[in-house]
């Protein structure tokens, strides 16, 4: 029987990288969170589990698509504690991957839909478990959410600590955006602790503006349940969404220079959805700006399942 939600409180190591083009590149590993290959999604899944875990509830509802990691670290949590998971998943992202492999191992039930029934079809799933005397708790698609918001507030504490214990100040940070989540999080840590730093969500996927308001709007959402009044002007300041590096859209043309050389170069893994569009995107944002001399953090949000799926399709 598991009695904590598999991370505690364990804090990721932040690693100096490398000296490029000028500027002091960081790594925070959200990647070696200790659960299920880690991730950002590990880092959510948590404090989603911790609610779970007090709530009676004896199955757990969840979204997202063959390639998610958030359903792999959901489905292994879920298992843990011997709690059925079902995963409800868009018929159009539905060819096998590690991370689906993984939750079929963990015994998760998937339950496919073409992605316009998405919706209608978690509802229903929901009333017909409560009919059947279940009590299910439901987490949002990718952990998003208030919930999810809180695991990267929790994040950005742990990199101003750093800051402090180390002597240094980063003057931006960089990761991969999606849902948004992860970056409200960030956002509203740098809000509420009045950091200076500029945080960039490398988007590989959204555009703008969806994108941007997608983490503007869960930035408000988390704010105000927490009462806590930020000025509009200081939102809207603090979210910079770009979208200039998602190529082709979601899981399309990842960069395998940048992840052969991150490889090669540090052992430092990145796959080709998420993380290695956020490095190359970060990289490009400091080249095009002539940013140097600068303190730079970049999060790995992890993904390494991903890594294996591109290292087998590159043979082909
Ligand atoms: C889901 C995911 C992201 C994006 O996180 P959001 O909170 O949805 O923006 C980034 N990196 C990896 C590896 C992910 O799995």
């Amino acid at each position: 029987m598991i009695t904590t939600n598999g991370i505690g409180d364990f804090v990721t190591p932040i690693q100096y990288l490398d000296y490029i083009s000028g500027n002091r590149i960081y790594v925070k590993r959200e990647d070696l969170l200790p659960f299920s290959f880690g991730g950002n999604k590990a880092r959510k899944a948590a404090l989603f589990f911790d609610k779970i875990d007090g709530s009676g509830s004896d199955c757990v509802v969840t979204y997202g698509g063959n390639s998610s990691n958030h359903c792999r670290v959901v489905a292994n949590m879920a298992a843990t504690r011997g709690l059925k998971c079902l995963i409800v998943s868009p018929r159009e992202a539905c060819a096998p991957t590690y991370n689906s492999r993984m939750t079929e191992l963990f015994g998760a039930e998937r339950i496919t839909v073409p992605i316009g029934d998405v919706h209608d079809t978690i509802e229903t799933l929901i009333q017909r478990l409560r009919a059947e005397e279940r009590r299910p708790f439901f987490i949002p698609g990718g952990g998003h959410g208030n919930t999810g918001t809180q695991a990267y507030v929790d994040c950005y504490g742990e990199i101003r600590r750093f800051e402090a214990s180390d002597r240094v100040s980063f003057d931006y940070i960089f990761h991969a955006s999606g849902t948004g989540t992860t970056q409200a999080g960030l956002v509203c840590g740098k809000l509420l602790h009045g950091g200076s730093e500029t945080i960039v969500g490398i988007s590989i996927a959204r555009k703008n503006p969806r994108g941007r308001q997608a983490v503007a709007d869960s930035v408000r959402e988390y704010l105000s349940a927490q009462s806590r009044v930020v000025p509009e002007t200081g939102i809207e300041e603090a979210v910079v969404f770009d979208d200039a590096y998602v190529g082709n859209g979601y899981g399309a043309d990842g960069p395998s220079d940048v992840i052969d050389e991150a490889l090669l170069r540090y052992g430092l893994p990145l796959d080709p959805v998420y993380t290695g569009k956020a490095f190359r995107g970060m990289l490009a944002y400091l080249k095009e700006r002539q940013l140097s001399g600068r303190n730079i953090l970049f999060i790995h949000t992890g993904g390494a399942p991903l890594f294996f799926d591109y290292l087998n399709n590159k043979g082909n």
